[in-house]
């Protein structure tokens, strides 16, 4: 049995990314590490939040609640400042991620991958799927603990633009894309300039978890604060979730292959 590292930017991003790749290695007898690197200070405080609550003690139970929900046996919260979407002022904030330490940050990721002896540590692509600062902040992160660990296999977790295009299409032509959707173009400039996620030219790993997609739809509803049942991925209907969310794509960056579907312990 194999050990998997999470790492990843916000409470929350677990689930939408690797939850059904989290679900599946803990259901097939592997340990899987989840580590978090902001606390999720700068989205939404929800209007019945518990006076006894702040946001980040909040998106700490719910995340620890989606890490169960996934089977996570271990989740460790580095607790920097969430930096904000690109443009905010918040990207200029001392403690935020994206200004932290490179190194001091690697260390400390690097401390978690040696502890637990990590086959696998999965980042995010280069600009962070849409470019969020502390998103890319996790590429460049995730890659220098591993160079830390050189033992550790690297995977970049990405959205595949050609399956989000169809996709959409196919919500469209069914009269089902949810309105807040209709004018979402996965091809069009993200807030970073770039498109969204990779086309699959790019992706060399397709992960086949549409038997997972009930817990990690489950594990999206533990983050209430943040994506309620009418957010766009909530508001499918179970088929139409594990078709859209069923498969999770990540980038081998020492692979030119091309893509395939397989396993990340393979
Ligand atoms: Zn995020």
């Amino acid at each position: 049995m194999g050990t998997l590292v999470c790492f990843h930017a916000h409470p929350d991003d677990e689930c939408i990314g690797t939850g059904g790749t989290i679900a599946r290695a803990s259901s097939e007898g592997h340990r899987v590490v989840l580590v978090v690197a902001t606390n999720g200070d700068h989205g939404e405080i929800p209007a019945d939040m518990s006076p006894d609550d702040t946001l980040v003690s909040l998106r700490h139970k719910e995340t620890l609640a989606s890490a169960e929900t996934l089977g996570v046996h271990r989740v460790v919260f580095l607790g920097y400042e969430d930096s904000g979407m690109t443009g905010w002022e918040q990207n200029q904030n001392v403690g935020a991620f994206c200004n932290a330490s490179l190194d001091e940050a690697a260390r400390k990721l690097a401390d978690v991958l040696v502890e637990e002896n990590a086959d696998v540590l999965t980042t995010y692509d280069w600009h962070g799927g849409y470019g969020h600062p502390d998103h890319i902040m996790v590429h460049k992160v995730g890659h220098r603990a591993a160079e830390l660990f050189p033992k550790v296999r690297v995977l970049e977790g990405t959205m595949n633009r050609d399956q989000m295009r169809r996709g959409l299409q196919a919500a469209r032509d069914a009269g089902m894309l949810p309105p807040d959707r209709e004018g979402f173009d996965p091809d069009g400039p993200m807030d970073d300039g770039n498109p969204m996620g990779s086309l699959e030219s790019e992706i060399n790993l397709k992960v086949d978890v549409v038997a997972y997609a009930a817990k990690k739809r489950a594990a999206m509803k533990c983050h209430a604060s943040q994506l309620g049942d009418s957010s766009f991925f909530l508001s499918m209907d179970e088929d139409r979730f594990a078709q859209q969310f069923g498969f999770e794509w990540f980038i081998d960056p020492k692979s030119d292959a091309p893509l395939r579907d397989g396993w990340i312990f393979e």
